[in-house]
């Protein structure tokens, strides 16, 4: 596998998995859910990026527990599920290409040696055979539902580590939203409604066009209904905890499903 200067810009082989997960794409609901953090898998030309395998299980190289608790809510809920299984230390599906953060060469304090230094040809492997097959596949499902008249209401899933640069963060969960009006309130008020939560709003991360991609890219632009949300690492670092935050938010997206056809923002 050549990816130096020689022209070969190929990534993907057949030994490395696709970069696309669904799950449940004939769901019935009208919640569609992505996970741009999903997996920490790296294509075998990459090695490991120079990282010993401790780095690579942590925080910085995807959202610890996030995966659990997406298929479980995708099947309580009937969903469609569209996540990422490469590392966003590959590259991070959740930020601008053109973003310095889109591959890191530090993240937090870790240094990626083995984004040290990429010529833009490698760049633009990494987001032509990661990136936009991921943010492709979720632009035709939306695109899909919205020509069939299906209602589309977008979640993005994503969890957090409750230690960040030596700060410990209170709150178990929150929400990130940007210019959507409709969704994020309910979804506080359906979280605040659990007396053992402390719950943040844009906490600990607040959505922006510079630091984020799906929900202004695939949310925004087409005014769907949408928000993500953010899930504390340790609450779902195993089977019993991602089950318990999927029954969690799987009732809360009913209620504000049901409250959402109330309000005749969704179809009766
Ligand atoms: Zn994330």
């Amino acid at each position: 596998m050549v990816l130096d200067g020689a022209g070969d810009t190929s990534l993907l082989v057949k030994d490395d998995v696709a970069p696309v997960l669904e799950e449940n794409s004939t769901g019935r609901s009208p919640f569609l859910f992505t996970a741009d953090h999903y997996g920490r898998a790296i294509p075998g030309a990459l090695g490991d990026l120079g990282l010993p395998e401790s780095e690579l299980k942590r925080h910085i190289a995807w959202d610890i527990g996030i995966a659990g608790v997406a298929h479980a809510l995708a099947r309580h809920l009937d969903a469609h599920l569209i996540a990422q299984r490469y590392s966003r230390l590959v590259i991070d599906c959740n930020r601008p290409p053109q973003s310095p953060s889109s591959i890191p060469r530090i993240s937090e304090t870790t240094v990626i040696p083995g984004n040290e230094g990429l010529t833009r040809e490698v760049a633009e492997a990494r987001r032509g055979q990661v990136f936009d097959p991921y943010h492709r596949r979720i632009a035709e499902v939306i695109e899909g539902r919205l020509q069939k008249k299906i209602p589309t209401v977008l979640v993005s899933l994503h969890s957090f580590t409750p230690v960040y640069a030596g700060l410990a963060r209170p709150w178990h969960v929150g929400t990130l939203y940007q210019r959507d009006t409709r969704l994020p309130p309910l979804l506080l008020k359906g979280l605040r409604a659990q007396a053992d939560l402390v719950v943040g709003d844009n906490e600990p991360y607040a959505v922006s066009d510079e630091t984020d991609y799906t929900i202004p890219v695939h949310g925004e632009a087409r005014s769907l209904m949408n928000t993500g949300i953010e899930i504390r690492q340790d609450l779902i670092a195993d089977d019993s905890g991602e089950r318990e935050w999927a029954d969690r938010l799987a009732n809360i997206f009913g209620e504000i499903e049901m409250e959402l056809r109330k309000q005749q923002m969704l179809p009766g």
